[in-house]
């Protein structure tokens, strides 16, 4: 076992392979520890869903506790994803008292299976009244038991679970992600089985997430009160070099950062994270780290743990890891790209087109399939990546807009369009065909869609989707139990008319040229960055929802509560009381930003500028006549002192205000529309104070240090 980091993946990456998933009860563990019956009952729970009998669990929980104690753990924990977006933990020891005053250490299987945290405290959307506090927290035994250490060498058994009310409400973020992979499995297969195949049992939902990330030096970090609070700047001015060169993005690795990036490595190596690349990315002091896609269920729980990670190995470099969605102003901001597709238990990946006529049906209504779902609820999938940070990305002119729209590229859209409008296909040697659907073979796609279009919000790029809208530091089940869901119920229609239909191959071919026909309108192949396109989409009437608390009411339409409620995924109270709680986070950020802005102007920044005005004029007095610069100075310096202390109080009146709203939807467009206006306002006079003050007497680190200096 490789316990010193460092030495573990030497020169030639020794160790690595063994480094790999040490700290994971993963499958390779169970078969070695638990007695062969055990293992293949777990392994039908797994797998196959089958109810998890109280003796199995019971063996599996006391393997799980000595092989956790093997490794140093003296606690564990149920491991969850309340709807604060981050995780919760409630640390229980072994140890159990027996009669003799000693202790023996236990875990047993109903401990493994379910828990009871006091769970008052976490956001349910009126879904738990106070009074009636218990949640339970349900063993997900699809996701593996990993251990946790920290940095003094504590280890912790970390069971994943699901958290959810004493009705079975769900309270968490992983509950309709499970409920919605297992509806689009449901329906996929019924697709595939109707169209010919009986190998396939179940259809998973796999994701890659990419994840971008900021560091900042601790010690600039630490002097911040906007970073330490929110994390993202509330001021200032823009440093003279931005991004504008464009030598940071894939640029040569600072040795500093190198470090770091190893150091997350090994963690996320250790706990079975099979994070493969790294780069720098666009903006100055910004980077990115992509695992190698999974199971989405457990992809959510990585990416989780990812975060966490990011920002504790950072700490140990004297470095801080920023997830917010727009830690600068004038520079990228950080998202992540959900690489998404659907692939059999057998191998097959939906979303791959195949060589064979067959395949290539099979590929061509799974895309159709998608381009309508996303057409139909694109208010949806914009909704799931709404939140007060992502608000400076989607439609504030940074990556990507907030308007949904599909790149296919040229090829795959001519053949769709051919489809639709029964026109004849043409090649690239201008050889033409009309293209029948389950006979005809089409043109090799390129694999890798080197033409691919960066400005998509959601891409075909050769065997998945990838969706870019999601904010950073955002939790990616929200996101995919809308993708499971809306596919699911393209495919439950889809599945239905084959089931129904004398030609199969005929059939497809109405359902491609029906869907494109009316949903191809979401098809986009060109700068969704350009004026123009807002236009297009206007005229194409797509939705273009340029904040979060507008987008967000798309929780709780009708046609969503329809659509959530037919597959089981969230019912009409748990979209409520999301939408309720998503809403009032949104106005609970906005809260603190303005908070923090008001104590940093009144006790920072006005200060510092008195103190420049004394200076100015004792100067003037001692000069006298020939102080004409500083009079200039002082009269600029004074004007923007007497702007800012008007604007704050003005900040500070919107936020009284704001905060007597009792309704959470009117609240939240007061924080909206009046106080984060009052804070950009009161920004702009802070940040032109700091281009005219002197350096020593600026009382907090300027861009160039926060983004150039690590
Ligand atoms: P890029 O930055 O060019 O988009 P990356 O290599 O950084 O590409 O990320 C691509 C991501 O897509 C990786 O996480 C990869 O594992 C993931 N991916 C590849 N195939 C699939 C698939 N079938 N389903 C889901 N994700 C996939
Ligand atoms: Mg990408």
């Amino acid at each position: 076992m490789c316990t010193d980091n460092m030495s573990c993946c030497g020169d030639e990456g020794m160790g690595l392979a063994e480094l790999f998933g040490s700290n994971v009860f993963n499958d390779k563990v169970m078969r070695e520890r638990l007695p062969k019956e055990t293992y293949k009952a777990l392994k039908e729970t797994i797998d196959k869903n089958v109810p998890l009998q109280p003796q199995v669990a019971a063996v599996v929980a006391n393997a799980m506790k000595d092989w956790a104690i093997e490794r140093g753990a003296t606690h564990y924990t149920h491991w969850f994803q309340p709807l604060t977006g981050s995780t919760a933990e409630k640390h229980d020891s072994f140890i159990t008292p027996t009669t003799e005053g000693g202790v023996i250490l236990e875990f047993s299987g109903k401990q493994l299976i379910q828990g009871e945290p006091d769970a008052s405290s976490f956001p349910s959307g009126g879904l738990r009244v106070t009074f009636e506090a218990r949640g339970y927290t349900a063993w997900d035994c699809t996701s593996p038991a990993f251990l946790k250490e920290d940095a003094e060498g504590d280890v912790t058994l970390c069971i994943p679970t699901a958290f959810c009310s004493y009705n079975g409400e769900a309270l968490d973020k992983k509950t309709p992600l499970l409920r919605s992979m297992a509806a689009v499995s449901t329906q996929a297969i019924r697709v595939l089985r109707a169209m010919g195949n009986t190998t396939s049992n179940r259809v998973t939902a796999t994701v890659g997430p990419e994840q971008e990330y900021f560091l900042v030096d601790k010690e600039f970090y630490a002097q911040r009160l906007d970073l330490i609070t929110g994390g993202r700047t509330l001021f200032g001015a823009p440093a003279p070099k931005g991004q504008e060169l464009e030598d940071q993005y894939f640029g040569a690795i600072k040795d500093r950062v190198a470090s770091y990036m190893k150091d997350l490595d090994i963690e996320l190596w250790k706990m079975g994270i099979t994070s493969k690349t790294k780069h720098n990315e666009v903006a100055p002091a910004q980077y990115e780290m992509a695992p190698v896609f999974s199971t989405t269920n457990i992809a959510a729980d990585h990416n989780q743990l990812v975060m966490e990670t990011m920002q504790k190995v950072a700490l140990r470099h004297d470095l801080v890891c920023l997830l917010h969605e727009k830690p600068y102003a004038g520079v990228n901001g950080s998202g992540k790209h959900n690489n998404w597709s659907l692939t059999t238990d057998d191998g097959i990946n939906l979303m791959d087109p195949g060589s064979t006529p067959e395949e290539n049906a099979q590929f061509l209504v799974i895309l159709a399939a998608t381009m309508k779902a996303v057409d139909t609820h694109a208010d949806i999938l914009r909704a799931t990546c709404a939140s007060s940070g992502n608000d400076h990305r989607l439609g504030a002119n940074e990556a990507p807009p907030a308007i949904i729209s599909c790149f296919l590229g040229d090829e795959l859209t001519n053949i769709l369009n051919s489809v639709a409008k029964g026109q004849k296909y043409c090649r690239k040697d201008n050889s033409c065909q009309f293209l029948k659907i389950g006979v005809d073979s089409l043109p090799d796609l390129p694999k890798d869609n080197t033409d691919r279009n960066r400005t998509s919000p959601f891409a075909f790029t050769g065997n998945k989707f990838e969706f870019r809208m999601l904010g950073s530091s955002q939790s990616i089940s929200g996101p995919n139990v809308a993708l499971n869901t809306i596919a699911a119920e393209v495919l439950d229609e889809v599945a239905t008319r084959l089931e129904k239909a004398k030609n199969v191959n005929t059939e497809i071919q109405a359902i491609i040229k029906e869907f494109i026909t009316k949903h191809g309108r979401i098809i986009f192949n060109g700068n969704n960055y350009s004026a123009e396109w807002e236009k297009d989409a206007a005229k194409r009437r797509l939705p273009n929802t340029k904040n979060a608390v507008e987008a967000l009411k798309s929780f709780v339409t009708p046609k969503a509560i329809k659509l959530f409620e037919k597959y089981k995924v969230l019912s009409k109270e748990e979209l409520h009381s999301r939408y309720d709680i998503y809403v009032e986070q949104y106005a609970k950020h906005i809260n603190i930003e303005a908070l923090c802005a008001i104590q940093m102007v009144k006790r920072q920044f006005i200060p510092s500028v008195i103190r420049f005005t004394t200076d100015l004029g004792t100067s003037i007095a001692a000069v006298g006549k020939g102080a004409t610069v500083q009079k200039g100075l002082l009269a600029e310096v004074s004007t923007l002192l007497e702007s800012a202390a008007k604007k704050v109080k003005k900040l500070e009146d919107e936020v009284a205000k704001a905060q007597k709203i009792s309704a959470v939807d009117k609240q939240a467009a007061a924080y909206r529309d009046k106080v984060f206006t009052a804070i950009q306002n009161l920004r702009a006079d802070i940040d032109a104070m700091e281009g005219v003050m002197p350096d020593d007497l600026w009382p907090v680190p300027t861009y160039s240090e926060l983004l150039f200096k690590l």
